[in-house]
């Protein structure tokens, strides 16, 4: 039996008087990757958001658990430090601060490990090898003069090398070419296979096609109205969501 990770139970958020999220029920397994589609304003960005502990939004009702553990009244942070990892935003380049130096701080707070540059250097040359990332790209700073696909390698990276044990994508295939959708879907798979489970929201079938994904949900206004197999890919291409928001 696989065991039961996140939980989201019967979940209702959204921020000041509007209501996000009325409803959704989600049950990930440890190991899994699951995927999360949708039309644009469904709520999926909501929803990351919300069970990474943003501050920016209320949950009204409902539970979220981790590893039977309720999360609801715990900073980002302490989310973090109990493994849930959600790719970091970079509203702004930040010149003058080096990705190493910024990751090591980084998994230091979130590992509580005391690990010396040198040695988080040399992991971090280990894990940019392994996933076939140019480690020139580590004595950079941080997103200072990144295209967006080196951005997205750098996210990945971050996944890498915190090994956070469950791992949360928005949108990360937004504004990247066909291969920088090829190493990212490369890199879900090794990391998915070294045991990080996997919460993906995407619109692109081509970045999920090749995975072997759990469970695919679809969610529209604030609620997941479907969840199937990666059949559904089929019906979506098809036609669209129209077929699963009949009756929402
Ligand atoms: P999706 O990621 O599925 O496109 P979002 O979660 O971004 O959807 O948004 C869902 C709805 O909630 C949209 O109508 C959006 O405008 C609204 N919304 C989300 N976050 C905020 C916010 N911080 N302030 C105001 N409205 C928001
Ligand atoms: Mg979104």
């Amino acid at each position: 039996m696989k065991q039961d990770y996140l939980k989201i139970e019967n979940l209702y958020a959204g921020i000041l008087d509007k209501e996000i999220l009325k409803g959704i029920n989600l049950t990930i397994s440890k190991g899994d990757v699951q995927v999360i589609m949708g039309p644009n304003g469904s709520g999926k960005s909501t929803l990351a958001e919300v069970l990474m502990g943003s501050e920016e939004y209320t949950v009204s009702s409902g539970d979220i658990l981790f590893n039977n553990k309720k999360l609801n009244n715990l900073k980002s942070f302490q989310r973090a430090k109990e493994g849930l990892f959600l790719a970091f935003q970079y509203p702004v380049e930040v010149p003058g601060v080096n990705f190493g130096t910024f990751l090591h701080s980084a998994y230091k707070s979130i590992t509580n490990k005391d690990i010396s540059i040198f040695e988080f250097i040399l992991e971090l040359k280990k894990e940019s090898k392994k996933l076939g990332i140019d480690e020139t790209f580590l004595s950079r700073n941080l997103n200072e003069g990144l295209s967006g696909g080196e951005k997205k390698r750098m996210e990945i990276l971050q996944i890498a090398i915190l090994k956070p044990k469950f791992a949360i994508l928005d949108e990360i295939d937004s504004g990247l070419d066909i291969d920088g959708v090829k190493f990212v879907t490369e890199s879900i798979k090794i990391l998915n296979k070294e045991g990080i489970t996997f919460l993906i929201i995407t619109h692109q079938k081509k970045l999920i096609e090749n995975i072997n994904i759990s469970k695919l949900n679809i969610m529209s206004k604030g609620k997941i109205v479907k969840s199937g197999t990666k059949e559904l890919l089929l019906q979506i291409e098809k036609v669209g969501y129209k077929d699963f928001l009949k009756n929402v």
